[in-house]
C-alpha cells in the first residue's frame, strides 16, 4: 500500500502505460503492476511529465502592459523607455500581487522551477525586495530562482555595479549582463568581465541577456564563451543570442562550437523573440529566433522559455510554455517525430540541467513526486492543443487540478 497512486499514465520516454507508487514525498515505483494507494488518481492514459522549468521570465515588469502606457512601436528600445517610466511608481506591494498571481498561472500551467530576471536598476532595489518575499511564500510549490538583471547596463549605469553587489546581499541568486545594451562593444565586453568577476567571488551562476539584436556585428556570444572556458566556469547560460542568426554560417559555426565547448545553455524566448525582433528588416523578414536546432544538433543544452506575460516588451501571454514550445518548433523548422520529442526536452530536462537540479528533477524511482498529468497521449497532440495539466503534483501532493475540456455536441452523428 502506497500513500499516493497515480494510475494508468504514459511517460514520455516509454510505449506502454505504467503506474506510479508515491511514498513520503518520492516516486517509491514505476511499474506496469497493480497498486494500491490510500489515494488514488486516474490518470487515463494520459502522459506523466516532469514539471515544466521556465528558464527565462520576468516577475517585476509582469502584468503591466498598458501601464503607464503600450509600446506601439513593438521594439526592445521602447519596451525599455516605457518600463523605465513605470518603475517610478513601483511599490513591494504591487510587485508582490502581480508576481503571485502570475506564478500561480504558472503553477496551474504546471511550471514548477521558475528563473525570474528583477531589474535592479533602481536605487531602493523595490522590485528585488518583493521577489524575496514571493520566493519565501511559494517554498514548497515553486522554486523560484531570482536573476539580478542590469537592465540599465553595468557601464552605461555604473550605480548598477554596486547594486548588482546589493542584489546578491539581499536575496539574488545570479548574475546577469545585457552587452548589446552598453554604449560600445568595448564597454560590452568589460560588463561581461564585471559579471564573470562578480559571479566567482559570489559562487553564483551566470545569466546573460545576449545579442538581443538583429545585427550580425553584436558578437557577445563568443565573448561569454570565451570568459566560460578560461575560467573554467560551468554555470553559464546566454538568452535570446538572436544576433547569431544573423552571422554568416562559417562564423556561425565556429561560434556555436565554443558555446559547447564551454557547456553554455542558450535560451530561445520563441514568442517575445518573434514579436519584438525582425523589426527593422526588410523582406524577406528573419523569422526572430536564435538558431535553435542547430545548437541542438551541436550538442549544445537549449530551452525554449515562455518569457514576458503582458508587459511593454510583450503585450500578449499566460504563461503557459507549450505556447513557447509550439512558435519555437515552427519558427525552428522542428517538426519530425523526433523533433517533438526534443522540443518537449527543451521545456523540461533541459530546463533542469540549466538550473542544475537534476539531482531532484525526474519521473524516476527514489526522486521527488513531482510531476504533471496533461490531459495528451501524443505528443502532437499536446504540443498543438498546449492544455492545462489534469493534475500537478509536489513531494506526491496536489497543488492544483484542472479538468479537461469536453465538448458536448447536440446534434446527430451522421452514418454511412
Ligand atoms: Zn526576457
Amino acid at each position: 500500500m502506497f500513500d499516493t497512486v497515480i494510475n494508468n499514465v504514459r511517460l514520455l520516454n516509454m510505449d506502454d502505460v505504467v503506474n506510479v507508487g508515491i511514498n513520503d514525498g518520492r516516486f517509491a515505483k514505476i511499474a506496469e503492476e497493480k497498486m494500491t494507494g490510500q489515494t488514488t488518481w486516474n490518470g487515463r492514459g494520459f502522459y506523466l511529465l516532469p514539471p515544466f522549468v521556465e528558464t527565462h521570465t520576468h516577475m517585476d515588469t509582469v502584468l503591466t502592459a498598458g501601464s503607464p502606457r503600450f509600446n506601439l512601436s513593438g521594439t526592445l528600445f521602447e519596451a525599455i523607455e516605457v518600463w523605465q517610466e513605470r518603475k517610478q511608481n513601483l511599490t513591494v506591494e504591487d510587485v508582490f500581487d502581480r508576481a503571485c498571481q502570475a506564478l500561480q498561472q504558472l503553477l496551474s500551467y504546471g511550471v514548477l522551477f521558475v528563473r525570474a530576471a528583477v531589474d535592479i536598476s533602481d536605487s531602493e532595489l523595490t522590485a528585488l525586495q518583493a521577489l524575496v518575499k514571493v520566493k519565501k511564500y511559494f517554498t514548497g510549490k515553486i522554486d523560484l530562482e531570482i536573476i539580478a538583471f542590469p537592465q540599465d547596463g553595468l557601464m552605461a549605469s555604473p550605480d548598477n555595479q554596486k547594486r548588482m553587489r546589493q542584489a546578491l546581499e539581499w536575496g539574488a541568486d545570479l548574475v546577469s549582463a545585457a552587452p548589446h545594451l552598453e554604449p560600445t562593444r568595448e564597454k560590452g565586453i568589460e560588463s561581461l568581465r564585471f559579471c564573470f568577476q562578480l559571479a566567482q567571488e559570489w559562487n553564483k551562476a551566470i545569466h546573460i541577456f545576449c545579442d538581443e539584436v538583429d545585427d550580425e556585428h553584436s558578437r557577445f556570444l563568443e565573448v561569454v564563451a570565451d570568459l566560460a572556458i578560461s575560467k573554467k566556469y560551468d554555470l553559464v547560460t546566454v538568452s535570446h543570442a538572436n544576433a547569431l542568426a544573423y552571422y554568416n554560417d562559417v562564423y556561425a559555426s565556429k561560434v556555436i562550437r565554443l558555446v559547447q565547448q564551454a557547456n553554455i545553455t542558450v535560451v530561445a524566448c520563441p514568442l517575445v523573440n518573434s514579436m519584438m525582433q525582425g523589426r527593422a528588416d526588410r523582406y524577406p523578414k528573419g523569422r526572430g529566433m536564435t538558431r535553435v536546432k542547430q545548437l541542438h544538433d551541436a550538442g549544445v543544452n537549449v530551452c525554449m522559455a515562455h518569457d514576458d506575460i503582458r508587459t511593454p516588451f510583450y503585450p500578449l501571454g499566460t504563461g503557459n510554455i507549450l505556447q513557447a514550445a509550439h512558435l519555437g518548433l515552427h519558427l525552428a523548422h522542428m517538426s519530425g517525430q523526433q523533433d517533438l520529442h526534443d522540443v518537449v526536452q527543451m521545456i523540461t530536462v533541459n530546463g533542469a540541467t540549466c538550473l542544475d537540479i537534476h539531482d531532484r528533477y525526474g519521473i524516476e524511482e527514489g526522486k521527488p513526486a513531482n510531476g504533471v498529468v496533461l490531459p495528451a497521449n501524443d505528443l502532437a497532440i499536446l504540443l498543438s492543443e498546449q492544455p492545462k495539466p489534469m493534475y500537478v503534483f509536489r513531494n506526491g501532493e496536489l497543488l492544483s487540478e484542472t479538468d479537461p475540456v469536453e465538448t458536448t455536441f447536440y446534434y446527430e452523428k451522421m452514418t454511412t
